[in-house]
């Protein structure tokens, strides 16, 4: 495995580096569990999310009648933001432009979007009055909200309700669902029917170990579930490989309630392995060196962690994880791990990208056109200031037309322009178009990505085309002035 040099590699399948990060410095590899060891296909997790959801919501009170709708699994987007209040969901760039905007299944013009959202109000969209849609979790929930919003608008049946009251609801209702056992039990009776397998995730773990390096798992999941997903993530399903997977890890945290296990000091528990009770552990034990006993435990902080696998500082750790919040943010920010988010869209995405290069030259040279026909427009009209009282009847006449002649060529440029711009994103995501951009910018999700984690990829196992003491580097920064266009 680890090959030494990285020829070849799909685009889809290479790990890109915001943050320089030399892997020799590395001493412990850590891991989240949900979707990032374990990758859940969306068509079957995610709806029964969103089943177990309406069953909750049924139950406090909403008609019967939505037990019959659908979830559509491709609908939502990561990096959405949901505006509680008005009912809309929101694509915004870098700069917290709104660019598409929706209100149940109805786009919002760009008229309404500037009203509602002009950038000069200083609008923060954070909560209480806005939710992030940053997990792959929180799909079903967005799609249920607009949802409701477009039911509530069409019919008499939630006119005591607000829009943030239904928000409140779906969120409460999906909640319970990710706790009472709704969706867990279901996962747990059947995983293949809900989690991928990757054949490379074991090879990938045993070269890390290999490689001298400490590997952890942090979850928010608690032990019964880990272990059964982990089972079935690292089994080649012998039935008596039962918590053979431990043997690749070091230490494994359940229930760390991330990302407070970055910030505050939870009480650390270990697990009882087959009876799942939680044993109140002597800390003292903890720091002293040696092999620890059990390495299953519940709660605790990242100090622990440090005790525990002999870390001296947070720079000695790379975490690996999907959730760009509660992941890779505040484990980045406030105790300076390194970070590796996984974008499972992104292979799609590079994909389609790449099925669509004559599209994007096809849009980037009528925006150079539509560039040049401006100046040539703006041009003719200063030359039509400056030869008002000099120039012959004729020449003004001549300078009038091609003015109205440029001015409808570029008419008709812009239109084309603007058909062709929606047909690229349109190919990338019908609703909200390319996950990375919101027009020519960076997304909000792009950007958030771009701050806060040092490398991204497609999916962890990306790691098995990469060398042990790789010298992840940073592309050069761009700026306008570099390009030289
Ligand atoms: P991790 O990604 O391995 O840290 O685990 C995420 C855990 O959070 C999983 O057990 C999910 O079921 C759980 N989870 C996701 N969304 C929610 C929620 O809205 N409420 C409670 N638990 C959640
Ligand atoms: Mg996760």
């Amino acid at each position: 495995m680890f090959p030494d040099e990285l020829k070849d590699i799909p685009i889809f399948e290479k790990i890109f580096c915001n943050r320089t990060l030399n892997m020799k410095s590395i001493k412990a590899i850590g891991f989240d569990m949900d979707y990032t060891l374990a990758l859940y296909k969306p068509e079957t997790f995610e709806k029964l999310a969103y089943h177990e959801t309406l069953k909750k919501l049924v139950e406090i009170g909403y008609s019967k009648e939505i037990l019959n709708w659908e979830f559509d699994h491709k609908y939502m987007i990561r990096g959405l933001v949901i505006d509680k209040i008005k009912g809309n969901v929101l694509k915004m760039d870098r700069h917290r432009y709104v660019k598409v905007a929706y209100h149940g299944f109805k786009e919002l013009t760009r008229e309404e979007r500037r009203k509602l959202y002009d950038v000069e109000n200083v609008i923060t969209y954070e909560e209480p009055n806005f939710a992030l849609i940053d997990t792959l979790f929180s799909l079903a929930e967005a799609f249920l909200f607009i949802q409701l919003v477009d039911f509530k608008d069409k019919s008499d049946k939630l006119n005591q309700k607000n829009y943030n009251d239904i928000y409140l609801d779906v969120r409460k209702s999906i909640d319970l669902c990710h706790r009472d056992g709704s969706i867990k039990n279901k996962v747990s009776e059947n995983p293949g029917k809900y989690i991928k397998k990757d054949p490379n995730l074991v090879p990938i773990l045993r070269d890390i170990k290999l490689s001298g390096r400490k590997v952890f798992i942090v979850t928010n999941s608690l032990w019964d579930y880990t272990n059964i997903v982990m089972n079935y993530v690292c089994s080649s399903n012998k039935s008596n490989e039962n918590k053979k997977w431990l043997d690749l890890f070091d230490l494994v945290i359940t229930g760390s309630q991330k990302p407070l296990f970055f910030m505050s000091k939870n009480p650390i528990y270990s697990v009882e392995l087959d009876s799942f009770s939680l044993k109140n552990i002597d800390l003292l034990t903890l720091s002293k060196k040696g092999p620890i006993e059990n390495k299953v435990f519940q709660g605790g902080h990242f100090k622990l962690l440090y005790d525990i696998l002999g870390i001296k500082t947070g720079s000695e750790i790379l975490y690996i994880g999907d959730h760009i919040y509660g992941d890779i943010l505040r484990s980045k920010k406030e105790i300076g791990w390194r970070t590796m988010l996984v974008i499972e869209e992104l292979e799609q995405e590079i994909k389609e990208i790449q099925n669509l290069k004559d599209q994007y030259d096809l849009c980037d040279s009528l925006n150079k056109k539509r560039v040049h026909l401006e100046n040539e427009f703006e041009r003719h009209q200063i030359l039509e200031k400056q030869e008002e009282n000099d120039a012959s009847i004729q020449k003004k006449e001549e300078i009038a037309k091609k003015i109205k002649k440029i001015g409808y060529d570029l008419l008709k440029l812009k239109e084309l322009e603007k058909k062709e711009i929606k047909n690229y994103h349109h190919n990338l995501h019908p609703i909200w178009g390319e996950l990375m951009k919101t027009g020519r910018q960076n997304s909000r999700f792009a950007a958030q990505v771009e701050t806060y984690a040092c490398l991204y990829t497609s999916k962890l196992t990306n790691l098995i085309h990469y060398g042990p003491h790789k010298n992840f580097r940073a592309v050069r920064d761009f700026m306008p002035h570099d390009l030289n266009e």
